[in-house]
């Protein structure tokens, strides 16, 4: 992978487009597609999906890179993107770098004995990813929460790569800070970082939050924990799909629940974009070495 000269960006959102302008800082060629409705805003250079797949040295795709209609995940192309078979035949001959490999290679079962490379997967840049996840939770809960995150309750459910970070800058904040964890380990580094907390298995109340975040992937927040949750709490699912909270429950109790799946790409694309091009940057030096 010494010779990458040219990325072909293919589908994605505002990320996307600061990894690219990132990469052109860096002297590499790129050829952007699936952003033509961005024409005319300043992305006059856009090109087609078969330019990006045939004249690139390697391609990126999107996290997550194909929808549940198969189309790739292009929400700034004019018409929905599926390979062609000669774009498959070049995406073959090249690394692509894609987040969730397994989907794609379900939807496009000729790459599979070609060289692709998730990059989402990786620990490196999910700890990344946090960052901007955690900041994207406390912006959703600035705007919806009528108090301030000074002087408030919270709980964290989940002692993760998210849950160290959230509850660390709700604690910056001024929150006095709940964690959940089910590992007697992380249950005691909860205790000695000075949160208070609680076995997330065992947890039959949430009552006494105002703030409750979840960024368990399974079913927590289920109508008896919702039963015993305070109507008033805001609270917000980070956990992806199909999440950790009973929506409909929440609604017939009348708790302000929100699921916030993609935050890094909403919130921070930016820093979202840069932890996407250090991950790809990540793998082709291990590839090399
Ligand atoms: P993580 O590092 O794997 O942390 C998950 C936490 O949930 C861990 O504390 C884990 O405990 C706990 N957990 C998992 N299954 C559990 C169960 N059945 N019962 C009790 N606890 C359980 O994951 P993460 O990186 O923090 O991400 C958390 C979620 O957010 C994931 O679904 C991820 O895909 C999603 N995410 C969302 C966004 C967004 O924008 N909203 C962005 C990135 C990621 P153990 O360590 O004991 O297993």
């Amino acid at each position: 992978m010494n010779s990458i000269k040219i990325f072909g960006i293919i589908g994605g959102d505002k990320r996307q487009l600061f990894l690219a302008e990132s990469l052109l800082r860096d002297g590499y060629g790129v050829i952007l597609a699936g952003f033509d409705k961005l024409k005319g805003q300043g992305f006059n250079n856009l090109s087609d999906v078969r330019a990006a797949a045939l004249f690139s040295d390697a391609v990126i795709l999107p996290l997550p890179c194909v929808r549940t209609d198969k189309s790739i995940n292009a929400p700034f192309a004019l018409q929905n993107i599926y390979f062609s078979d000669d774009e498959l035949e070049a995406l073959s001959q090249k690394p692509v770098f894609t987040g969730m490999r397994g989907r794609l290679l379900r939807v496009y079962p000729k790459l599979a004995n070609a060289l692709v490379y998730d990059y989402a997967e990786r620990d490196d840049f999910a700890i990344l990813n946090a960052v901007p996840t955690a900041e994207g939770a406390i912006e959703i809960a600035m705007r919806e929460y009528e108090g301030t995150i000074f002087g408030s309750r919270s709980l964290v459910t989940g002692f993760g790569r998210i849950g160290k970070l959230l509850a660390r800058m709700l604690r910056s904040l001024g929150s006095d800070v709940t964690v959940s964890a089910r590992k007697l380990s992380d249950l005691a580094y909860i205790q000695a970082l000075g949160y208070r907390a609680v076995n997330t298995e065992s947890m039959k109340s949430a009552k006494g939050y105002e703030l409750i975040f979840n960024t368990v992937p399974s079913m927590i927040f289920d109508e008896n924990l919702l039963e015993n949750t305070d109507r008033t709490a805001l609270l917000i699912d980070l956990a992806s799909l199909p999440g950790g909270v009973d929506f409909e429950s929440a609604r017939r109790l009348g708790i302000d629940a929100h699921s916030a799946p993609g935050l890094p790409g909403k919130c921070s694309p930016k820093s979202a974009g840069e932890i996407i091009k250090k991950t790809v940057f990540s793998i082709i030096e291990e590839v090399n070495r």
